[in-house]
């Protein structure tokens, strides 16, 4: 049973208690839009405790905003309970979560109208602020005034980016209006979130769309030149995007919007940096030195670097080309690691009469990039003579090697 079918029936399952409940959010919209369906939110006007009494497999997930999780048919539903939400100064959490007996309230306090359509279990829609229409042409509308929606919670005004990103909507120009005069109320949010949003408009099919929207209403970043936005179309691997955007634009709207001071993953902080700091030193290296100055990278760390520098050097369709050629270049290699070479780290040290030590490592690049480019012949007397000849020369450059 598919999740949708799933959630009907439970819709059923509380009318026959003598409850109301309804799909509603990013699942109807979603049918509206005959996209797939991923997830199925659920409100009703049963109490949470009463939920939790109706079922076996339940879970207490958000009981303070009155949520639980249902399990059902194998598909997991968030049950919220009718409510209005009342703001503090400050936005983004309620203050005060008050339970209605009214759909109607609980649909007022949702975002955009095309997410604040309800359905019951026969198909009807309630859609009291015209979502249908909205959906049919595209339009992203604040439910009420927009200015106070998004003073309540700043992270609307991403969510807004976000679906116009993931939709290819347009926002309908009075919330854009208020998404202008009010982006100050994005530094309330916590910036995991602001990165979540951020990561989903990155991976939805408009997202040079997205990046253009939080640009021209200064979000968070500003493009340094905003003919840069067609880089973003180059590619979707998720690494390479989340550096062209630090690498092209500067923090705005008194958001720090760095990948020092972003809470990013590590792994992701790490290739942004790699791949920054590779471009900086090489902006222009070839498809020869790549093969030398990345050699003990693992493959999907240069491809990378490849799509980096040819996005950022203007040639953006080109580096599929460049990363075959790379390819074709490290398969035609005599050796292509240093294991291959006919002399062991042991037998280095032994030869030289030094302890052995991470320099190692050293000698073993310089012997691979010898046999691969300077003729040197992989053969453990050769090695051991070229290594004698060199040895003068290293310990006269420094104290390592
Ligand atoms: P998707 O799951 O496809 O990202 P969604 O619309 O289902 O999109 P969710 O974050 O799952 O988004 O939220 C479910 C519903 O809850 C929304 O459709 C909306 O009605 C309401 N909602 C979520 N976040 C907010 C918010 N910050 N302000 C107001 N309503 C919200
Ligand atoms: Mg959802």
């Amino acid at each position: 049973m598919n999740v949708l079918e799933a959630g009907k029936l439970l819709l059923k399952e509380y009318h026959k208690r003598g409850y109301e409940a309804y799909i509603v959010g990013g699942c109807v919209r979603n049918l509206l839009l005959q996209l797939p369906v991923h997830d199925v939110d659920i409100c009703t006007n049963a109490k949470p405790e009463e939920t939790l009494a109706m079922f076996d497999q339940v879970y207490q997930t958000g009981i303070r905003f009155g949520t639980v999780t249902v399990c059902w048919h194998g598909h997991l539903f968030e049950v919220t309970t009718f409510r209005i939400e009342e703001y503090g100064r400050q936005g983004r959490n309620p203050t005060i979560v008050q339970y209605t007996s009214h759909l109607i309230e609980d649909l007022r306090r949702r975002d955009f109208t095309m997410n604040a359509i309800a359905m019951d279990q026969e198909g009807n829609l309630f859609d009291p602020f015209n979502g249908r229409t909205d959906i049919q042409e595209g339009r992203i509308r604040s439910v009420g005034d927009a200015v106070e929606r998004f003073r309540e919670d700043g992270l609307r005004l991403l969510r807004a980016v976000r679906f116009a990103a993931q939709l290819g909507f347009e926002i309908e120009e009075t919330t854009w209006q208020a998404m202008i005069q009010e982006r100050s109320c994005l530094r309330q949010v916590a910036l995991e979130r602001i990165v979540q949003e951020v990561e989903k408009i990155l991976l939805a099919p408009d997202k040079d769309k997205g990046i253009l929207l939080i640009h021209r209403a200064r979000l968070i970043f500003q493009l340094k030149s905003e003919e840069d936005i067609v880089c973003f179309r180059a590619t979707n691997d998720l690494d390479v995007l989340w550096t062209l955007l630090f690498q092209l634009t500067l923090p705005d709207n008194g958001i720090s919007f760095t990948w020092q001071e972003l809470p990013l993953s590590r792994k992701l902080k790490e290739r942004i940096h790699w791949l920054m700091e590779r471009y900086l030193h090489h902006p222009n290296a070839t498809v020869e030195d790549y093969v030398i100055l990345t050699r003990n990278m693992p493959q999907d760390w240069v491809e990378k670097a490849l799509q980096f520098q040819w996005i950022m050097n203007g040639e953006r369709d080109t580096w599929e080309k460049q990363v075959e050629e790379f390819n074709r270049q490290v398969e035609a290699l005599p050796i292509k690691s240093i294991r291959e070479l006919a002399i062991r780290g042991d037998e280095i040290a032994t030869s030289l009469g030094i302890p052995r030590g991470p320099w190692i490592k050293e000698i073993l690049n310089d012997l691979w990039e010898g046999v691969n480019f300077h003729d040197l012949p992989n053969r453990k007397a050769e090695l051991i003579h070229y290594l004698v000849m060199q040895k003068e020369r290293w310990f006269s450059e420094g104290s390592n090697p």
